[in-house]
């Protein structure tokens, strides 16, 4: 395992962007949480949002003085390939789980787990990919309490998956899931309910001067921001459904001829199925000069592209919870989005976007034209969107919630 590089962040910061007692009681909560030693597990350090939610919230609890941990695991193609079936299989898809993906998926556990130094007292386990490490962690640290931090909807899963990972799951001593629902198939463990979060003060959700954005306009050319846009953001990802997207654009092009589509998509370190689904999303839309297939964009310019879109589009079949929304929503760009997972937690249908069924390709089509055509109603619902994330899915709500959980654990609450 090895520990990511972490950038700098500051509670003070914060400031600007939330209200002051929400930092004050961040403050008192990791105060409460005093000397413990706390250490997050997960597969990659880049790409998809458990990632995206580590690089924030590791930096953020060091500032605010907590003893706070983030290792990656080392596996190669194979463990992946594996834990992408085991993620395909928990939202409802995928091949049979075979003895040797059980084996390849022990083993490598039982290696990283193996290196872990020292001893902590909280050791939170991200996603499915390390839980196969409890046994172990408990073993060299019987004293430590392990939270199991589930990222993903498990409520339609092929069953022969989730009794894989339950098997894991029912013996962490608490786990947290995004939405209560996701929880319902496991037993065991004191469970929690947290939604994610966005970092407000990232390169990908901060404000930016006139000068950067005209810089990473310039940058995107051939692609326009002075004809309509439509973009998504994900991992190239059956689940992300690209494919449904493109038809939607279609569809939408019929009443915006001039109508340009944006997907965008970065390689998650643990995700094999990225490259080649990027590759058959490109083919598919290669003699579409409007169609602009994007990949390994820096941060600033995924920022350009949700602020700058006139609609951003997320037709996801599945999600846990889905950070892009909230990151264009934070933006004012509105979000036509399907109504899975965590969608309809971050967008009010009719007031900062819209949710459409994830098969109704007409309907969302008819809905991004409306918007389109709409100035008024795009800012209105951009406004609408700023506040909603503003109240709801900015990080020191999360991380106030995933610290009460670790004052709980540790049993240091009054
Ligand atoms: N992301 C990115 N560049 C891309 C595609 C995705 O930076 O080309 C980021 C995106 O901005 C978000 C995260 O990856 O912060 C994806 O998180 P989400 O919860 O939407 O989906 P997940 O990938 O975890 O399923």
């Amino acid at each position: 395992m090895h520990p990511p590089p972490l950038p700098d962040r500051s509670i003070e910061a914060y400031a600007a962007v939330t209200e002051s007692e929400r930092l004050e009681r961040l403050r008192k909560l990791a105060a409460t949480i005093g000397d413990a030693r706390i250490l997050h597990v997960n597969s990659t350090a880049t790409g998809g949002g458990v990632a995206e939610l580590l690089r924030s919230i590791v930096p953020l609890c060091r500032d605010l003085g907590l003893d706070d941990n983030w290792l990656v695991m080392d596996a190669g193609d194979d463990f992946f390939e594996v834990t992408k079936a085991i993620h395909n299989g928990l939202q409802g898809s995928g091949s049979p789980l075979t003895e040797e993906m059980v084996a390849t998926y022990r083993d490598v556990n039982e290696r990283n787990a193996a290196e872990l130094e020292g001893t902590y007292d909280v050791v939170v386990v991200h996603d499915p990919q390390p839980l196969g490490m409890i046994e172990s962690v408990r073993e060299a640290m019987p004293e430590a309490e392990i939270v199991w931090r589930c990222h993903i909807d498990l409520t339609d899963p092929v069953e022969e998956y989730l009794t894989f990972v339950a098997d894991d799951a029912e013996r962490v001593d608490r786990a947290i899931f995004s939405r209560a629902a996701y929880g319902d198939a496991i037993d065991g463990p004191t469970k929690h309910v947290i939604h994610p979060s966005i970092d407000p003060l990232t390169a990908k959700n901060r404000s930016l001067d006139e000068a950067t954005v005209t810089a990473e306009c310039d940058r995107l050319d051939p692609l326009s921001f002075d004809a309509p846009l439509v973009t998504q953001v994900s991992r190239f990802d059956p689940w992300k459904d690209q494919f449904g997207t493109v038809e939607i654009y279609r569809r939408a092009r019929e009443s915006i001829p001039d109508l340009q589509l944006a997907l965008v998509g970065a390689m998650a370190g643990d995700d094999p199925e990225g490259l080649e689904l990027y590759e058959r999303v490109a083919e598919e839309t290669v003699d579409d000069p409007n169609v602009h297939v994007l990949t390994e964009l820096p941060d600033e310019a995924v920022n350009v592209l949700q602020r700058r879109s006139d609609v951003v589009v997320q037709k996801s079949l599945r999600e846990g919870f889905g950070l892009v929304v909230s990151e264009a929503l934070w933006k004012r760009t509105p979000v036509v989005g399907s109504n899975v997972g965590g969608i309809p937690l971050q967008i009010e249908d009719g007031q900062n976007g819209y949710l459409v069924e994830p098969d109704d390709v007409s309907t969302a089509a008819d809905r991004v034209v409306q918007l389109l055509e709409d100035d008024e109603r795009r800012t209105t619902f951009g406004a609408n969107a700023r506040e909603h994330v503003r109240e709801h899915f900015l990080l020191p709500r999360q991380l106030a919630e995933l610290l009460a959980v670790f004052v709980e654990v540790l049993g240091r609450g009054s």
